[in-house]
C-alpha cells in the first residue's frame, strides 16, 4: 500500500497511486513498507537482461497487478524498436573504479525514457483496475526533458491526454524543437513565460484545487501526472540501479556485498531517490553523490540543514537541472524522519509560506551519512566535458558532467576509491552546442545553428547523432502556444473545452 507523505489520505494500492499521481491534498505517495532484496535474490539475476531484472523489481511494488500485466508493459516499453542499444542502459568503463551508466538510449534521449516509455501501460492498466472510464489528463512540467519523453510514452494512448508546460526561452533549442514538432492527436505543448518552478508551482496547485477538479469531473475528467512526484516515474527507475550493480558483478569488477558509490546529476530529486530506494532495499551502496549545478539548493541544504529557495534562479547550460523547489526530497525527508508525516507536512508548508524550512542537526547527520552533496559551476561543467573527452575520448552531455566535477571533488577530498557510477542522464546530442563549445570553444560555434552543431558533434565524437535527434529541422512545428505564467490554468481549460 501507498500512503502520504503529510499524513493526510488514505492509504491506497499501486494503482490508485499512480492514476492520482500526488496526494489530493497535497503531500506525494510512498510505499508504506520497503521490499527487502536478498543476495540470493539478486545472484539469481546476475547477467539477465535488463528486462528480466525489471521483471523480478516491478512487482514487488506493483500488487495488485499479474504477473502477466506486468510482462506486457515490460515488453511494450523496454523493447529495440524503443531504445536503440542492446543492453539498454549500458556501463561505459572510463577509468578503474568510475563507470557511466548511459541512461539515454531511449526514444528522446534522455533518462527520463526509461520511466515515460513504461508508465503508459501502468497507467493504463491502473484505469482499468479501477473502472476508471473518465479520460485522463496528464498535466506535465518540464525543464526540458520530461515533456518530449512524456510526449512520447503516452502520445495516441486511448483515454489519455497530455499537455506539457516548458518554460520559453529556458530550455536548449533542440529540446524546444523535440517538443513542438510532437505529432498524435492528443497533444498539446504550450510554452510559458516563467521558470520550471512556475510551471511546476501551477500544476501542483491545479492539482490541490478541488473547484476545478469537480469541474473537471463533470467534463468528464480526471488529472494525473507523468512529473516524478508521480510513484509510477520513480519505480521503473529503481530498476537501473539494480541493473548496474549486476553489471558490475557480472563484469567482474565488484566481488559480492562490495559497496559502490552512485553520482546522480540532480534536479528534482527523483533520480537520486529512486538510488535510495535501491539501498535501502538492500543494494550495496556507500554514498550517493547529489550532483547540483549552481542553482545548489540542494548542495546548501545537505551541508546546513536550511532548505532556501530564496535566491536567483539562474538559468545554466543543465537547464533540465535549473529547479529551486525538488519536488521529491519531500519523500526523501519522510523516510530519514521516520515516516513522520507531521513534521514534513509543517516543513512544507513553510516552504510553501516562507519559501524555506530548517532540520535539525541530527537529521542533518543522518541525511549525510548516505548523501554527499556537492556542485559545479557552468565553467566546470565546460572544462569536465573538455578534459573527458581529450583526456578520455569520451563525450558526455552537461549534466553528466556536473555529475562527474562533483565526483572528482568527492574523491579528493575523501580518498574514496570505491567503485562509482555516474548516472549518465542525457545523451551529448541533446545539448549539443553546450558540449561543442566546450570541446572546441565559443568562437567556434558562434552563429552555427543547432542542426549544424549536431553534425559537427557527430564528427568529432565520432558517434552518429542520436537517433531521436536526426532529421529534426525537417518535422513540422504543431505546437506554437505561449502564455503568462498566470494563464496556465486558462490554458488547460481551453484546451479541454471547459
Ligand atoms: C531530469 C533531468 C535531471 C534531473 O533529474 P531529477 O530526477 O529531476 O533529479 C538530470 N539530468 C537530465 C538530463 C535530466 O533530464
Amino acid at each position: 500500500m501507498y500512503i502520504s507523505t503529510r499524513g493526510n489520505y488514505e492509504a491506497v494500492s499501486a494503482a490508485e497511486a499512480i492514476l492520482l499521481g500526488m496526494v489530493p491534498a497535497g503531500g506525494l505517495f510512498v510505499p508504506q513498507d520497503l521490499p527487502s532484496i536478498t543476495k540470493d535474490q539478486l545472484k539469481e539475476l546476475v547477467g539477465k537482461a535488463y528486462q528480466q531484472v525489471a521483471r523480478f523489481l516491478l512487482p514487488l511494488f506493483l500488487e495488485g497487478f499479474t504477473q502477466e500485466e506486468i510482462d506486457f508493459c515490460i515488453e511494450k516499453a523496454y523493447n529495440h524498436k524503443n531504445f536503440y542499444h542492446p543492453q539498454l542502459a549500458p556501463l561505459h568503463k572510463m577509468e578503474d573504479n568510475i563507470f557511466f551508466l548511459e541512461l539515454w538510449h531511449g526514444p528522446t534521449a534522455a533518462f527520463k525514457d526509461m520511466a515515460l516509455q513504461i508508465i503508459p501501460y501502468f497507467l493504463s492498466l491502473a484505469k482499468k483496475k479501477a473502472g476508471e472510464e473518465k479520460e485522463t489528463v496528464i498535466l506535465v512540467a518540464t525543464s526540458g526533458d520530461t515533456g518530449k519523453a512524456a510526449l512520447e510514452g503516452f502520445k495516441d494512448v486511448q483515454g489519455i491526454k497530455i499537455v506539457v508546460f516548458y518554460p520559453y526561452q529556458g530550455v536548449s533549442q533542440i529540446q524546444e524543437l523535440q517538443m513542438v514538432t510532437t505529432d498524435g492527436s492528443n497533444t498539446f505543448v504550450v510554452a510559458v513565460e516563467g521558470n520550471f518552478d512556475d510551471c511546476q508551482n501551477a500544476v501542483k496547485t491545479i492539482f490541490k484545487d478541488a473547484n476545478f477538479k469537480s469541474k473537471l469531473q463533470e467534463a468528464g475528467f480526471k488529472l494525473s501526472s507523468a512529473n516524478s512526484i508521480n510513484w509510477g516515474r520513480l519505480l521503473p527507475q529503481i530498476v537501473y540501479y539494480f541493473w548496474a550493480y549486476l553489471r558490475l558483478i557480472a563484469e567482474g569488477e565488484i566481488s559480492w556485498g562490495e559497496e559502490i558509490n552512485f553520482v546522480v546529476p540532480t534536479g528534482n530529486f527523483g533520480n537520486i531517490l529512486a538510488a535510495w530506494y535501491a539501498s535501502s532495499m538492500g543494494l550495496p551502496v556507500y554514498k550517493l553523490i547529489c550532483a547540483s549545478n549552481e542553482n545548489k539548493v540542494l548542495t546548501d541544504f545537505f551541508n546546513t540543514g536550511k532548505y532556501d529557495r530564496n535566491r536567483p534562479f539562474k538559468q545554466t547550460n543543465s537547464p533540465s537541472m535549473d529547479i529551486l523547489i525538488s519536488s521529491n526530497l519531500e519523500r526523501f525527508l519522510f523516510e530519514v524522519s521516520g515516516h513522520d508525516a507531521g513534521r514534513v507536512g509543517e516543513w512544507m508548508e513553510k516552504l510553501q509560506q516562507t519559501g524555506c524550512f530548517s532540520v535539525d542537526p541530527l537529521l542533518k547527520e543522518k541525511m549525510l551519512g548516505i548523501i554527499a552533496p556537492g556542485f559545479a559551476t557552468e565553467e566546470d561543467t565546460l572544462q569536465t566535458i573538455k578534459d573527458t573527452y581529450f583526456e578520455k575520448g569520451y563525450t558526455i552531455d552537461t549534466h553528466t558532467a556536473v555529475g562527474l566535477k562533483v565526483y572528482r571533488e568527492y574523491s579528493s577530498m575523501t580518498g574514496d576509491k570505491r567503485k562509482t557510477v555516474i548516472a549518465a542522464t542525457a545523451s551529448p546530442f541533446k545539448f549539443a552546442s553546450s558540449v561543442l563549445e566546450a570541446i572546441k570553444g565559443g568562437d567556434f560555434i558562434r552563429g552555427k545553428n543547432e542542426l549544424l552543431i549536431l553534425k559537427e558533434l557527430s564528427e568529432i565524437s565520432k558517434m552518429p547523432v542520436h537517433p531521436a535527434l536526426r532529421d529534426l529541422e525537417q518535422k513540422k512545428v504543431r505546437h506554437r502556444t505561449l502564455c503568462k505564467r498566470e494563464e496556465i490554468r486558462e490554458q488547460v481549460e481551453h484546451i479541454l473545452q471547459l
